[in-house]
C-alpha cells in the first residue's frame, strides 16, 4: 500500500478518489488539490500508466499545477484532475473507451457534484466530451458552448509576448520583429495568424507536413525550417507551441532569441532550466501564464449568467498584467520567472 503523503507529488491535496468499475474496465483517480478559491477544475487525461502509483502521481502533479494556473489566471477555481488508466495497445483503446465506459466515469464524477468540473485533456476527444456531457453536469469545454480554447490560448500567448517585448526592448510593437514558432497545430497556427496581422515576421516548424501545408496556404510568407533547428533561428521570440519538455540544457544554450513565450505545457525540462534561461539573459514567460486563455475561456461556462465572449476577451487580455508583474519581479529579485510565478500563485491561493 502506497503512503500517499510520502509521494513527492503530494502537496496537502484535499481529496484523492480512486475508482474502478469491473463491468466496463474503468479505473482511475481524481485528485483535488485545493479549493480555497472555488470548486476544482482540470481536464480528464486518458493515458497508459505502468501501474496505479504512476497514475496517482500524475493526478497529484497535474491537479496541483491547475491550482497555480487558476490562481495566476484570476479565475475563482481550484485545481483538480482525473487520470483514467488506458490500455497499452492503441487497438484496445477504442474498444475500452466506449459509451458504457464513459457513462460509468460520469457516475463517479457525480459523487463530487459541484466540487469538481472537468473537460478534455490528452487522450480524450471532442466526441468523448460530448458523450460525458450527456451523463454528467460536471463537464466543461463542451463543443457546443463557447469557442475553441486554442484561439484563446493563442491570444493569451500573443498578449504575453507583447508585454515581454515591452520589458525587453521598451517597445511592444510586433512590426519587424521575428517570431520562431515550434508547432503549427491549433494554437501555433492561430498565433501565427495574430502575429502576421500585427506585422511580425514568422519562421516556423512542424513535424506534420499537413500542418505546414495548411499554414502556408493561409500565410504564404511564413519561412519553414526543420523542427530540430527552429530554436536556433535568428529571432526576437522563440515560441514553443508543440509538446512539453522543449527547454532542455542543450536547447537553452542554443536559443538565439531574447524571449521565450509559447503555449506548450511544461516547457522547462527541469525547474533548474528557469535559472539557465535567466543566466543567459533570456526572458521566459512561464507557460502556464502564457497559455491561460484556454482555461479562462473554458471556465467561463460555469458563470451563473452563462458564457460571455466579451468577458473571456477582457480576462484573457488581463493575462498581460500578470506577465508584467512576474517579469518585473524576476528582474528586480534576479530570480527565475518560473519561481516568481510559483510563489505568486501560492500566495494567491493560500490567501
Ligand atoms: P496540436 O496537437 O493541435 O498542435 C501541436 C503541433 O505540434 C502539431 O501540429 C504537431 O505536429 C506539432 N509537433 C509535435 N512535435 C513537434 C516537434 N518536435 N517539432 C515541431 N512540431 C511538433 O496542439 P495544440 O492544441 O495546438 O496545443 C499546443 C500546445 O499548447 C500543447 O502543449 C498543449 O498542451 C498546449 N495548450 C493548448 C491549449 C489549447 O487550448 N489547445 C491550451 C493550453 C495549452
Amino acid at each position: 500500500m502506497v503512503n500517499i503523503e510520502k509521494l513527492p507529488e503530494f502537496d496537502g491535496h484535499e481529496l484523492i478518489l480512486r475508482f474502478s468499475d469491473k463491468f466496463t474496465g474503468l479505473r482511475g483517480f481524481i485528485a483535488i488539490h485545493n479549493t480555497n478559491a472555488g470548486p476544482a477544475v482540470g481536464g480528464t487525461r486518458f493515458a497508459y500508466y505502468k501501474n496505479e502509483e504512476d497514475a496517482l502521481r500524475d493526478a497529484l502533479r497535474l491537479s496541483r499545477a491547475m491550482t497555480y494556473k487558476c490562481a495566476l489566471s484570476h479565475v475563482p477555481y481550484g485545481g483538480g484532475k482525473t487520470v483514467l488508466m488506458a490500455p497499452r495497445s492503441p487497438a484496445m483503446v477504442t474498444k475500452l473507451k466506449n459509451e458504457k465506459y464513459l457513462r460509468a466515469y460520469a457516475r463517479k464524477l457525480d459523487f463530487l457534484k459541484g466540487s469538481f468540473f472537468t473537460g478534455e485533456d490528452v487522450g480524450m476527444t471532442e466526441h468523448d466530451i460530448k458523450t460525458l456531457a450527456r451523463f454528467s453536469t460536471s463537464i466543461i469545454g463542451r463543443p457546443s458552448v463557447g469557442e475553441l480554447p486554442s484561439y484563446w490560448a493563442a491570444l493569451s500567448v500573443f498578449e504575453s509576448m507583447r508585454v515581454a517585448l515591452k520589458t525587453t526592448f521598451g517597445n511592444e510593437s510586433f512590426v519587424d520583429r521575428t517570431v520562431a514558432i515550434k508547432g503549427l497545430g491549433n494554437v501555433g497556427f492561430d498565433l501565427a495568424q495574430m502575429l502576421h496581422k500585427a506585422g511580425a515576421h514568422i519562421v516556423a516548424a512542424d513535424t506534420n507536413k499537413e500542418r505546414v501545408l495548411h499554414a502556408l496556404k493561409h500565410l504564404p510568407n511564413i519561412r519553414i525550417v526543420s523542427a530540430g533547428s527552429i530554436h536556433t533561428q535568428k529571432a526576437d521570440i522563440f515560441s514553443p507551441c508543440a509538446l512539453g519538455g522543449d527547454l532542455t540544457k542543450k536547447v537553452i544554450a542554443e536559443i538565439k532569441a531574447k524571449i521565450v513565450c509559447g503555449s506548450a505545457n511544461n516547457q522547462l525540462a527541469t525547474p533548474e532550466d528557469g535559472m539557465r534561461l535567466l543566466k543567459r539573459g533570456i526572458i521566459y514567460v512561464p507557460d502556464y501564464i502564457a497559455n491561460a486563455g484556454g482555461l479562462i475561456n473554458v471556465v467561463d461556462e460555469l458563470h451563473s449568467g452563462g458564457y460571455d465572449r466579451k468577458r473571456v476577451q477582457r480576462n484573457t487580455i488581463k493575462v498581460g498584467m500578470t506577465v508584467a508583474h512576474v517579469l518585473s519581479e524576476s528582474k528586480r529579485l534576479r530570480r527565475p520567472s518560473n519561481k516568481v510565478a510559483d510563489k505568486l500563485g501560492r500566495e494567491r491561493f493560500e490567501a
